[in-house]
């Protein structure tokens, strides 16, 4: 019997400064642990003025965590320690699987004046934390755009709609990530599975996935579901776009220091002793 999920809480997205001075939006983070596990964080960087975002975030390491990278405009241009370079352009997604560490820089720039996109983290569970790091890197004519319901689609970066499967794949957390657009005044379900985490973060127009109370949420706006096997969403007059990203809870003790997150104090402790010694990179991305 499918059991549509409520809404446990609303959030609203902070400004913030990361990196070298970038101002952005963070939908949830440090302070939000462990309501969102397997998530860490979610970082949204839309702005339209060049001077929030080109200082950029220069070199930096990361262990023990994914971190999740999709565009809408513009680009960002990364490179790390291990001679990986490229850029990830609007509709592209940049899964990256630190692991043991890597240490790379990510600048933002803009694209016929626009740049605007996401960072999510995602938590690796002890047993994966040091694994060796990886990315998949996917273009945006890799992801599919399904319509599972007139006046829907959908851009399926990971896990599947209607049995078609995003790009992302063979991920510890089993996610799905999907790019939900409604057109006025639709109602949508989509299936979750049971126990896993799931939210919903507002990229434009209005809408409710609050069937009785009928909250009305909008831009930056962010959704932690309870528990169920799917969720539903209906969209004002103006239309409704939001990620949908839902995942497996790791229910491990998180011990996280800027851009690093372990199990221990004691393995933090490692990880940036080994980061000033100039010992953290243990494997070729
Ligand atoms: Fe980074």
């Amino acid at each position: 019997m499918t059991r549509v999920r409520g809404v446990e809480r609303i959030l609203s997205a902070y400004a913030t400064l990361e990196g070298a001075g970038v101002r952005l939006h963070r939908a949830f983070g440090y302070y939000e642990v462990p309501q969102f596990d397997p998530f860490l964080m979610l970082d949204d960087f839309r702005s339209p003025r060049t001077e929030d975002y080109l200082a950029g975030f220069p070199s930096h390491p990361h262990r023990g965590i994914e971190t999740v990278t999709y565009m809408l405009n513009g680009c960002v241009e990364h490179a790390d320690s291990m001679g990986n370079a490229g850029s990830v352009n609007a509709g592209d997604v940049q899964w990256m699987t630190a692991g043991s560490g890597i240490i790379h820089s990510e600048m933002p720039k803009p694209v016929n004046g626009r740049m605007g996109g996401f960072q999510l983290w995602v938590n690796l569970p002890r047993a994966n934390k040091m694994m060796a790091p990886r990315y998949q890197e996917i273009v945006s004519s890799d992801i599919p755009t399904v319509s599972p319901h007139p006046g829907v689609t959908i851009n399926v970066i990971s896990g599947q709609v209607d049995g078609i499967k995003g790009p992302v794949k063979d991920i510890v957390a089993d996610p799905q990530y999907l790019d939900v657009t409604l057109g006025p005044d639709t109602v949508f379900s989509h299936p979750v599975k049971e126990g896993y985490t799931a939210l919903a973060y507002v990229i434009s127009g209005e809408g409710t996935f609050d069937a009785e109370e009928g909250y009305r949420i909008s831009n930056r706006d962010l959704i932690l579901f309870n528990d169920g096997s799917s969720f539903w969403v209906r969209s004002f007059d103006k239309g409704f776009r939001f990620l949908f990203i839902a995942g497996k809870p790791i229910r491990e003790p998180v011990a996280w220091r800027g851009p690093i997150v372990m199990n221990t104090r004691e393995e933090l402790q490692q990880a940036f002793k080994e980061y000033d010694e100039g010992t953290f990179i243990k494997t070729n991305a």
